[in-house]
């Protein structure tokens, strides 16, 4: 099996206002879309819809993972006001500080903070 970084949902308990939050935006792929990405993950599934993995108030398109690929980069779903497209970006090579380091969920090159900087991811 592959290591799948794939984030948990439901988790992460609500932030105290004044707190960094995650982007709300999220979009629902079409069909299309949706069996072109299961042919190209591991798992051979994926979800239709797709939330944000940036932070609340980033600028420009947003970005959701749709899934890891077996070897190399992963599959993210990239928006902006019309309709996603599928995109293939190498994960984000940023770690925490030591003595434990965490690694980034997002891709290289990402806008903001590192999935890291906030206890709440
Ligand atoms: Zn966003
Ligand atoms: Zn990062």
């Amino acid at each position: 099996m592959p290591t799948l970084h794939r984030p948990s949902y439901g988790t992460r308990a609500l932030a105290p206002t004044g707190a960094v939050m995650r982007c709300a935006s999220w979009r629902r792929l079409p069909y299309a879309q949706v069996m072109a990405a299961q042919n190209r993950v591991p798992t051979g599934h994926v979800d239709a819809s797709v939330q944000c993995l940036l932070f609340d108030g980033h600028e420009g398109q947003h970005f959701g993972l749709v899934d890891s690929l077996e070897y190399g980069p992963a599959l993210w779903a990239r928006w902006l006001e019309a309709s996603a497209e599928l995109v293939e970006l190498p994960d984000c090579a940023e770690t925490g500080p030591p003595p434990d380091p965490a690694g980034c969920c997002l891709f290289t090159g990402h806008a903001e903070r590192h999935t890291w900087e906030a206890s709440c991811w």
